[in-house]
């Protein structure tokens, strides 16, 4: 908690109690969660907070540049706090978004695509993941 207390402060956020709760739920669970489940675990330990406020508190996060946003699923977007350049599988069979690491591209590498600049890039897979597929 105190570890992320200061992540949340080295990047210019002004530490709540709330804002440090979601920031905890997404570090302690490494796989990517949609914005009802942060929701339904923050309200277990805040029962005031409401939904819009866990929105809110998840889009400064973004715009901080603390947590990437999945449009894997455009239809239900997810969280996770690895904001590196990666990309994504989403199992078909057990619905579970996956990171995948493969190696970066030259165009990646350079920031730059005919000319225009890119600021962030996802790359969505879709299949059965290696567990489903055995
Ligand atoms: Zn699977
Ligand atoms: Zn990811």
């Amino acid at each position: 908690m105190e570890e992320n207390i200061n992540i949340l402060k080295s990047r210019g956020i002004k530490v709540t109690t709330q804002r440090a709760e979601v920031f905890d739920v997404l570090a302690k669970n490494k796989g990517h969660l949609s914005i009802d489940e942060i929701f339904g675990k923050v309200h277990k330990k805040y029962p005031m907070i409401s939904l819009a406020t866990v929105y809110s508190i998840v889009d400064a996060f973004k715009s901080h540049g603390l947590v990437e946003e999945l449009t894997i699923l455009p239809q239900k977007l997810s969280y996770s706090i690895r904001v590196d350049i990666h990309h994504h599988l989403y199992c078909r069979k057990c619905k579970k978004i996956f990171d995948v690491d493969i190696p970066m591209c030259a165009t990646l590498g350079k920031k730059e695509v005919n000319g225009h600049l890119i600021e962030e890039c996802q790359g969505n897979f879709y299949g059965v993941c290696k567990e489903c597929k055995e």
